[in-house]
Order: C-alpha cells, then structure tokens, then sequence
C-alpha cells in the first residue's frame, strides 16, 4: 500500500480519470428524537344533596400534580 497523498498537485488534477478505491465504511446508528406526550387528567367533584362534596379519582398511576409514565422511567432506568 502507497502512503497517503500530500501531493500539491492533486487538487489540479481531472479526477474523473483517476481511479476510486473504496478504504474503509463507517456506519452511524441514532434514534430518532422522542416527543413527549402529555395527558392531562382532570379530576372533577359534584356536591351530594347533603352538601358534601364528592370528589373523582386520577387514574391510579397519577399521584400528583406531575407524574412520569412507566416508558419515561423504563427509558431513564435504562440509560443511567
Ligand atoms: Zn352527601
């Protein structure tokens, strides 16, 4: 194998005549970018004849004002 071009002369050069070798493939690997998705649950109340109030229930994984879904978790368990 030759050494490597540091010919001043190559930029002048007709390259369509010059032969191509193909020296090395390199790869790259993404995903593609994750867009959150955002449910908003609203929890509702209706006062009884008596005058108490009842009061509806968040789903049972929505504990507070913000909760984070099992695929969140799952995604930043895995890579911590
Ligand atoms: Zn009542």
């Amino acid at each position: 194998m030759g050494k490597e071009s540091t010919c001043k002369n190559f930029k002048n050069q007709q390259k369509q005549e010059l032969p191509e070798l193909l020296l090395e493939e390199r790869w790259s690997i993404d995903i593609p970018p994750v867009i959150p998705q955002l449910t908003k649950h609203r929890i509702v109340g209706k006062y009884c004849s008596c005058g108490c109030l009842a009061k509806g229930q968040a789903p049972s994984h929505v504990k507070g004002f913000v909760s984070y879904g099992s695929h969140l978790k799952a995604t930043v368990i895995s890579n911590r």
